[in-house]
Protein backbone atom coordinates (compact mmCIF):
# COMPACT_ATOMS: atom_id res chain seq x y z
CA UNK A 1 0.00 0.00 0.00
CA UNK A 2 1.56 3.56 -0.88
CA UNK A 3 1.57 5.94 2.00
CA UNK A 4 2.77 9.25 1.69
CA UNK A 5 6.52 8.60 1.66
CA UNK A 6 6.24 6.50 -1.49
CA UNK A 7 7.30 8.02 -4.87
CA UNK A 8 3.43 8.35 -6.84
CA UNK A 9 2.66 8.67 -10.54
CA UNK A 10 1.03 12.12 -10.94
CA UNK A 11 -2.62 12.90 -10.62
CA UNK A 12 -2.82 14.17 -14.31
CA UNK A 13 -6.46 13.23 -14.38
CA UNK A 14 -8.82 12.20 -12.27
CA UNK A 15 -11.34 8.63 -12.21
CA UNK A 16 -11.50 5.81 -9.88
CA UNK A 17 -12.77 1.93 -10.74
CA UNK A 18 -14.17 -0.02 -8.33
CA UNK A 19 -14.58 -3.75 -8.57
CA UNK A 20 -13.42 -3.48 -12.28
CA UNK A 21 -16.41 -1.85 -13.12
CA UNK A 22 -18.00 0.81 -11.32
CA UNK A 23 -16.11 4.32 -12.52
CA UNK A 24 -15.95 7.52 -10.67
CA UNK A 25 -15.45 10.21 -13.06
CA UNK A 26 -13.55 9.22 -16.42
CA UNK A 27 -10.31 11.68 -16.77
CA UNK A 28 -8.07 8.89 -18.01
CA UNK A 29 -10.80 5.92 -18.40
CA UNK A 30 -10.42 6.09 -22.00
CA UNK A 31 -6.67 5.32 -22.31
CA UNK A 32 -5.57 2.97 -19.33
CA UNK A 33 -6.51 -0.90 -19.49
CA UNK A 34 -8.02 -2.99 -22.65
CA UNK A 35 -10.51 -2.17 -24.98
CA UNK A 36 -12.56 -5.68 -23.52
CA UNK A 37 -11.48 -4.40 -19.51
CA UNK A 38 -13.29 -0.89 -20.51
CA UNK A 39 -15.92 -2.64 -21.85
CA UNK A 40 -16.50 -4.56 -17.69
CA UNK A 41 -17.11 -0.97 -17.09
CA UNK A 42 -20.90 -0.54 -16.96
CA UNK A 43 -22.11 1.90 -14.60
CA UNK A 44 -20.70 5.81 -14.03
CA UNK A 45 -20.84 8.48 -11.87
CA UNK A 46 -19.75 11.61 -12.63
CA UNK A 47 -18.74 14.06 -10.27
CA UNK A 48 -19.03 17.61 -12.10
CA UNK A 49 -18.36 18.53 -15.77
CA UNK A 50 -14.89 20.02 -15.47
CA UNK A 51 -12.54 18.42 -17.87
CA UNK A 52 -10.32 16.49 -16.37
CA UNK A 53 -12.69 14.48 -14.50
CA UNK A 54 -15.53 14.29 -18.29
CA UNK A 55 -12.70 14.34 -20.34
CA UNK A 56 -11.93 11.06 -21.53
CA UNK A 57 -15.58 9.81 -21.88
CA UNK A 58 -16.48 10.64 -25.38
CA UNK A 59 -13.31 8.43 -25.90
CA UNK A 60 -14.16 5.69 -23.79
CA UNK A 61 -17.89 5.67 -25.16
CA UNK A 62 -16.02 5.66 -28.64
CA UNK A 63 -13.79 2.62 -27.16
CA UNK A 64 -16.33 0.40 -25.90
CA UNK A 65 -19.06 0.79 -28.24
CA UNK A 66 -20.84 -2.14 -29.42
CA UNK A 67 -24.46 -1.79 -31.43
CA UNK A 68 -26.66 -3.55 -29.20
CA UNK A 69 -28.94 -2.31 -26.52
CA UNK A 70 -26.60 -3.00 -24.08
CA UNK A 71 -24.69 0.15 -23.22
CA UNK A 72 -23.26 2.12 -19.90
CA UNK A 73 -25.19 3.43 -17.46
CA UNK A 74 -24.00 7.03 -16.69
CA UNK A 75 -24.77 8.72 -13.57
CA UNK A 76 -24.42 12.84 -12.84
CA UNK A 77 -26.18 16.12 -11.62
CA UNK A 78 -28.32 17.79 -13.99
CA UNK A 79 -26.07 20.89 -14.51
CA UNK A 80 -23.15 17.79 -15.18
CA UNK A 81 -25.50 16.84 -17.83
CA UNK A 82 -26.78 20.52 -18.81
CA UNK A 83 -22.67 21.13 -19.57
CA UNK A 84 -21.56 17.51 -21.45
CA UNK A 85 -25.08 17.68 -23.86
CA UNK A 86 -24.98 21.48 -24.48
CA UNK A 87 -20.63 21.59 -24.88
CA UNK A 88 -19.49 17.77 -25.73
CA UNK A 89 -22.25 16.05 -27.15
CA UNK A 90 -23.40 18.81 -29.48
CA UNK A 91 -22.05 17.57 -33.05
CA UNK A 92 -19.32 19.87 -32.58
CA UNK A 93 -16.89 18.60 -30.02
CA UNK A 94 -18.49 15.29 -30.28
CA UNK A 95 -21.80 13.90 -32.19
CA UNK A 96 -25.39 14.10 -30.60
CA UNK A 97 -24.83 10.27 -28.91
CA UNK A 98 -28.18 10.53 -27.96
CA UNK A 99 -29.36 11.28 -31.72
CA UNK A 100 -27.30 8.81 -33.26
CA UNK A 101 -27.79 5.57 -30.86
CA UNK A 102 -31.44 5.84 -30.33
CA UNK A 103 -33.28 3.48 -28.40
CA UNK A 104 -32.34 0.02 -29.99
CA UNK A 105 -28.18 0.73 -30.15
CA UNK A 106 -27.65 3.32 -27.37
CA UNK A 107 -24.25 4.62 -26.36
CA UNK A 108 -25.21 5.18 -23.12
CA UNK A 109 -27.97 5.40 -20.94
CA UNK A 110 -28.77 9.13 -18.99
CA UNK A 111 -29.66 8.79 -14.80
CA UNK A 112 -30.18 12.70 -13.84
CA UNK A 113 -29.19 12.07 -9.77
CA UNK A 114 -29.93 14.28 -6.92
CA UNK A 115 -27.89 15.39 -4.00
CA UNK A 116 -29.22 12.68 -0.83
CA UNK A 117 -31.00 10.90 -2.83
CA UNK A 118 -29.72 7.41 -2.72
CA UNK A 119 -29.75 4.29 -5.73
CA UNK A 120 -28.31 1.18 -5.95
CA UNK A 121 -25.53 0.26 -8.47
CA UNK A 122 -24.21 -3.36 -8.33
CA UNK A 123 -24.17 -4.12 -4.53
CA UNK A 124 -23.67 -0.45 -3.42
CA UNK A 125 -25.69 2.15 -2.03
CA UNK A 126 -24.39 5.17 -3.55
CA UNK A 127 -25.76 8.49 -2.32
CA UNK A 128 -24.49 11.64 -3.91
CA UNK A 129 -23.03 14.62 -1.20
CA UNK A 130 -23.07 18.26 -2.52
CA UNK A 131 -19.17 19.38 -2.75
CA UNK A 132 -17.98 23.27 -2.41
CA UNK A 133 -16.70 23.80 -6.21
CA UNK A 134 -17.13 26.33 -8.74
CA UNK A 135 -19.40 24.04 -10.89
CA UNK A 136 -22.29 22.35 -9.31
CA UNK A 137 -20.40 18.88 -7.93
CA UNK A 138 -21.33 16.04 -6.25
CA UNK A 139 -19.23 13.59 -4.14
CA UNK A 140 -20.32 10.36 -3.45
CA UNK A 141 -20.58 7.76 -0.62
CA UNK A 142 -20.73 4.47 -1.61
CA UNK A 143 -22.26 1.47 1.13
CA UNK A 144 -22.18 -2.11 1.43
CA UNK A 145 -22.62 -4.33 4.46
CA UNK A 146 -18.68 -4.24 5.01
CA UNK A 147 -18.39 -1.10 4.92
CA UNK A 148 -18.73 2.20 3.56
CA UNK A 149 -16.11 4.71 1.57
CA UNK A 150 -16.45 8.71 0.93
CA UNK A 151 -14.85 9.51 -2.22
CA UNK A 152 -14.67 13.76 -2.16
CA UNK A 153 -13.64 15.78 -5.19
CA UNK A 154 -13.57 18.49 -6.05
CA UNK A 155 -14.34 20.45 -3.48
CA UNK A 156 -13.29 23.16 -0.99
CA UNK A 157 -13.81 22.54 2.51
CA UNK A 158 -18.00 21.51 2.14
CA UNK A 159 -20.40 22.04 5.63
CA UNK A 160 -21.57 18.17 5.81
CA UNK A 161 -18.06 16.95 6.40
CA UNK A 162 -17.77 16.88 9.85
CA UNK A 163 -21.90 15.56 10.01
CA UNK A 164 -20.99 12.66 8.03
CA UNK A 165 -17.98 11.45 9.77
CA UNK A 166 -20.44 11.60 12.68
CA UNK A 167 -23.11 9.73 10.94
CA UNK A 168 -21.90 7.44 8.40
CA UNK A 169 -21.46 3.71 9.92
CA UNK A 170 -18.62 1.98 9.34
CA UNK A 171 -17.24 4.18 7.31
CA UNK A 172 -13.50 2.92 6.16
CA UNK A 173 -12.11 5.00 3.59
CA UNK A 174 -12.41 9.20 3.02
CA UNK A 175 -10.64 9.88 -0.91
CA UNK A 176 -10.48 13.81 0.18
CA UNK A 177 -9.42 16.92 -2.27
CA UNK A 178 -5.94 18.55 -1.93
CA UNK A 179 -5.11 20.18 -4.81
CA UNK A 180 -2.90 22.95 -4.13
CA UNK A 181 -0.15 24.05 -1.96
CA UNK A 182 -0.78 26.02 1.05
CA UNK A 183 1.42 29.26 -0.46
CA UNK A 184 -1.25 28.79 -3.40
CA UNK A 185 -4.39 29.10 -0.69
CA UNK A 186 -5.88 32.26 -2.68
CA UNK A 187 -5.91 29.86 -5.59
CA UNK A 188 -7.52 27.13 -4.14
CA UNK A 189 -10.09 29.37 -2.39
CA UNK A 190 -10.85 31.26 -6.04
CA UNK A 191 -11.00 27.93 -7.52
CA UNK A 192 -12.49 26.05 -4.47
CA UNK A 193 -10.20 23.31 -3.76
CA UNK A 194 -8.35 22.53 -0.56
CA UNK A 195 -4.80 23.32 0.83
CA UNK A 196 -2.99 20.52 2.86
CA UNK A 197 -3.58 23.05 6.30
CA UNK A 198 -7.38 22.97 5.64
CA UNK A 199 -7.22 18.94 4.79
CA UNK A 200 -5.43 18.88 8.05
CA UNK A 201 -8.27 20.88 9.83
CA UNK A 202 -11.10 18.77 7.87
CA UNK A 203 -9.80 15.52 9.03
CA UNK A 204 -8.90 16.48 12.73
CA UNK A 205 -11.64 14.75 13.37
CA UNK A 206 -12.00 11.64 11.47
CA UNK A 207 -11.41 8.52 13.46
CA UNK A 208 -7.77 7.25 13.52
CA UNK A 209 -9.23 3.73 12.16
CA UNK A 210 -10.10 5.48 9.04
CA UNK A 211 -7.93 5.80 5.92
CA UNK A 212 -7.67 9.21 4.16
CA UNK A 213 -6.35 9.57 1.40
CA UNK A 214 -5.28 12.49 -0.77
CA UNK A 215 -6.45 13.02 -4.16
CA UNK A 216 -6.54 15.21 -6.94
CA UNK A 217 -2.82 16.80 -6.37
CA UNK A 218 -1.79 19.65 -8.64
CA UNK A 219 0.90 17.92 -10.88
CA UNK A 220 2.66 20.96 -10.77
CA UNK A 221 2.87 21.57 -6.99
CA UNK A 222 3.37 17.66 -6.64
CA UNK A 223 6.47 17.30 -3.96
CA UNK A 224 5.29 20.57 -2.14
CA UNK A 225 1.95 18.97 -1.51
CA UNK A 226 3.18 15.45 -0.70
CA UNK A 227 5.49 17.30 2.40
CA UNK A 228 2.76 19.62 3.81
CA UNK A 229 0.65 16.42 4.18
CA UNK A 230 3.74 14.67 5.45
CA UNK A 231 4.31 17.55 7.80
CA UNK A 232 0.69 16.99 9.19
CA UNK A 233 1.73 14.18 10.55
CA UNK A 234 -1.33 11.97 10.05
CA UNK A 235 -0.77 8.21 10.98
CA UNK A 236 -4.05 7.34 8.74
CA UNK A 237 -2.46 9.19 5.65
CA UNK A 238 -1.99 8.06 2.31
CA UNK A 239 -1.66 9.42 -1.39
CA UNK A 240 -3.65 8.69 -3.77
CA UNK A 241 -1.48 6.81 -6.38
CA UNK A 242 -2.37 6.02 -10.34
CA UNK A 243 -2.75 2.71 -11.37
CA UNK A 244 -2.70 1.31 -8.26
CA UNK A 245 -5.31 -0.66 -6.64
CA UNK A 246 -6.73 0.02 -3.16
CA UNK A 247 -8.20 -3.08 -1.07
CA UNK A 248 -10.89 -1.27 1.53
ZN1 LIG B 1 -13.24 20.78 -10.91
ZN1 LIG C 1 -10.53 18.43 -11.08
Amino acid sequence: MPSVDTPCRLHYTTSVLIDGHIAIDTGGLAYLRTVEEQRQVDHILLTHSHIDHIGGLPIFIDNTYQPTPQCPEIYAGSATWDSLEKHIFNDLIWPNLDRIGGTEAPFYRKHVVDAHRSFTVGKYQVTPIPMEHIVPTLGYLLEDETGSVLFAWDTAPFPEFVKMIDSISNLKAIFLDASFPNKLGWLAEKSQHTTPSQFGRMVEQVPANVRVIAMHLKPGHHDELIEELQQLNLPNLEVACSETLYEI
